[in-house]
């Protein structure tokens, strides 16, 4: 990009979670390709963060690729009131057939956070006919679900992510997120919050949303899978509709396919994107079962009142058709543990150091727990000169890459976070916020 356009940009274009003011640096990109991003001044960075979790089989997929071109030569898009089209068909078949049992239908809509909308207003709306006085959600602690008004009121108070639109977003119930870690043995008085606060609030509580095992905006945190089971038999105990979000989670990035499988639970509704499409082109969708629609079409208004401009764009859905397609490609489980194992050797020791709070790998994430908070832009400007793109964010450095990154890309990337912590050790590195 030239000068100007770049003076332009920094002064006019916003960028996520910055201020105009003082915004901090960015990097030119103008090609991408499998786990690697190119810059304008010609150098190449590893994507270990997949792009924000979204480019799971890589940038430019050609399977993918395939899939789109066709799709744009033929309709890129058609509006979908009164109109069905073979991906949309094509897309909910799979995916009601990979999901967990039950989530038999589909709501197609355009990201991550709309999908959240989408299934707080279809658990208000079952509601409006069970039990007409639940109109308020119940979330974790350390939760993100997306930063609209709904999803932002589900999303971890104490976060920041919404503090500065307290009184706009509407008020919800809080409870503890799981003590209990993955790999920990389950102790089964961690769900008594749970079953304490749905008997408390139960004529308050339309819904009860999590990130099923791991929590990812909030801290990259790993809980045990039982507990999606007490909240699985806990709300359908108290009629309150059970949404997991499995919009960081899906699509194997944590060594199952969905998170919800690790417990063999089926919620009421499913929400998807990121990995969705393969992190071509933004999408998402909510899976629901017999339960929504039946609540859903006996309520007064009888039908969904949600209906997105691009819903079941075609091309975006070409291109979760080809995302699926090239999972089906190469075997995606031995990947993700293959990288697992490799971010295990190369990062647990890193626990040693005065500086680290713990290390943790489940399936193809990497996390490093640090004691403070840390300093992004300074540790980003340290790994971006080793030719590494990571994002740092709170007291969380971590590895989450493409599925098909090199095992020399990947020991790249630790090797840089191994050497920025060293570097913080010697006191060469201000790493940690001051
Ligand atoms: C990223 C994310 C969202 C929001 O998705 P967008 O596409 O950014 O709107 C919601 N929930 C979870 C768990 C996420 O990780």
């Amino acid at each position: 990009m030239n000068n100007f356009l770049q003076n332009f940009a920094r002064e006019h274009v916003w960028h996520p979670y910055d201020s105009l003011e003082s915004p901090i640096p960015v990097l030119d990109a103008v090609r991408t390709a499998g786990a690697r991003i190119t810059l304008g001044d010609g150098r190449e960075l590893i994507d270990g963060v997949s792009s924000w979790w979204s480019v799971c089989h890589g940038h430019g997929n050609p399977i993918i690729i395939s899939e789109m071109e066709k799709q744009l030569r033929s309709m890129s898009h058609v509006m979908f009131a009164g109109i069905i089209h073979e991906p949309a068909a094509e897309l909910a078949r799979k995916l009601s057939e990979i999901t967990p049992p039950g989530l038999s239908d589909v709501f197609y809509a355009d990201s991550g956070s709309v999908a959240v909308e989408i299934a707080l207003k279809m658990a208000v709306q079952y509601q409006s006919v069970r039990n007409p006085s639940r109109k308020r959600f119940l979330a974790l602690r350390g939760g993100y679900h997306g930063d609209t008004l709904g999803a932002m009121s589900v999303t971890d108070p104490g976060s920041g992510f919404s503090s500065p639109y307290t009184g706009y977003a509407p008020e919800q119930f809080f409870i503890s997120r799981p003590g209990i870690k993955f790999g920990e043995k389950w102790e089964p008085g961690v769900s008594d919050e749970l079953r304490d606060t749905l008997e408390r609030y139960q004529d308050e509580i339309a819904g009860f949303i999590l990130e099923p095992v791991m929590q990812g905006a909030g801290g990259m945190y790993f809980y045990h899978p039982e507990y999606l089971k007490a909240a699985r038999k806990l709300t359908a105990e108290y009629d309150v509709i059970l949404i997991c979000d499995e919009i960081a989670t899906g699509f194997g990035r944590l060594g199952e396919l969905f998170a919800s499988n690790f417990a063999g639970i089926s919620p009421d509704i499913m929400t998807l994107g990121k990995g969705l499409t393969g992190g071509m082109i933004s999408l998402s969708a909510v899976m629901t079962g017999r339960k929504i629609r039946e609540g859903i079409g006996y309520s007064s208004a009888r039908v969904m009142m949600h209906g997105p401009t691009f819903m079941a764009n075609p091309l975006a859905l070409s291109a979760a058709l080809g995302s699926l397609r090239a999972l089906g490609s190469y075997d995606w489980q031995a990947r993700v543990h293959h990288i697992g194992d490799l971010l295990r050797r190369e990062l647990c020791d890193l626990a040693a150091s005065p500086l680290v709070q713990e290390v943790r790998v489940l399936g193809a994430v990497g996390v490093v727990e640090m004691k403070r908070q840390v300093d992004t832009v300074v540790m980003q400007r340290f790994l971006t000169d080793e030719g590494v793109w990571l994002r740092p964010f709170g007291n969380i450095i971590y590895i989450y890459p493409p599925f098909v990154i090199s095992d020399e890309d990947l020991l790249k990337c630790s090797g840089s976070v191994r050497k920025l912590i060293a570097g913080m050790e010697r006191g060469e590195i201000a790493g940690f916020r001051a």
